[in-house]
């Protein structure tokens, strides 16, 4: 039988890349991410993909807002997924996914049976995205929570972070949770 799999793409918004929190080791990733969308909505996986999310009137007064400069501000083009990335959001079988801080708020977005049914069901996650040590970390930390027997992979080469030790330790952390870290 073939395999259910699900391909969780963090945060590839704008602003992660080239706007408001530039990020050079996030742009050469960029191609690579859409080879990976693209191969996977062929495929017919779910595609699932996560977007930071902040109000404008608010941000401020959050613990992010509190040492991180805005970003991903709500109908603003940084929000947006990255231009290269934006079609296959609205393939049938993609899900986007808003967040309002570093983790998707998971129990929440799980009250939707549909989607906790292709989670659950799932042989495989497959996780790209940015910043490793932060979004993308706490994504794969909260599903292996939720998930404790499944297989979940980072892909080492379609996730960046701040700087290269950054982007270690995030590495280092997943494999230690029993994240298998995989090349694309
Ligand atoms: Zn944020």
């Amino acid at each position: 039988m073939e395999k259910k799999i699900i391909r969780l793409v963090v945060d590839v918004q704008v602003d992660f890349v080239t706007g408001a929190l530039h990020n050079d080791y996030a742009i050469p990733v960029v191609p690579h991410i859409v080879e990976f969308v693209k191969e996977g909505a062929e495929k017919g996986y779910t595609m699932v993909f996560t977007k930071d999310t902040h109000k404008k009137e608010t941000y401020a007064s959050t613990l992010e807002g509190a040492t991180i400069p805005p970003h991903c501000i709500e109908h603003t083009e940084g929000w947006e997924i990255v231009p290269e990335l934006k079609p296959y959001t609205k393939d049938e079988k993609s899900i986007v996914i808003t967040k309002e801080t570093f983790a998707a708020n998971w129990a929440k977005i799980f009250e939707n049976k549909t989607i906790y049914a292709l989670f659950s069901n799932a042989d495989e996650i497959q996780v790209a995205g940015f910043v490793a040590s932060i979004c993308v970390a706490s994504q794969l930390l909260t599903l292996r929570g939720w998930f404790p027997n499944k297989k979940i992979v980072l892909y080492s080469n379609l996730t960046a972070d701040l700087s290269p030790e950054e982007y270690a330790s995030a590495l280092s952390v997943a494999k230690s949770c029993q994240i298998e870290i995989e090349n694309y």
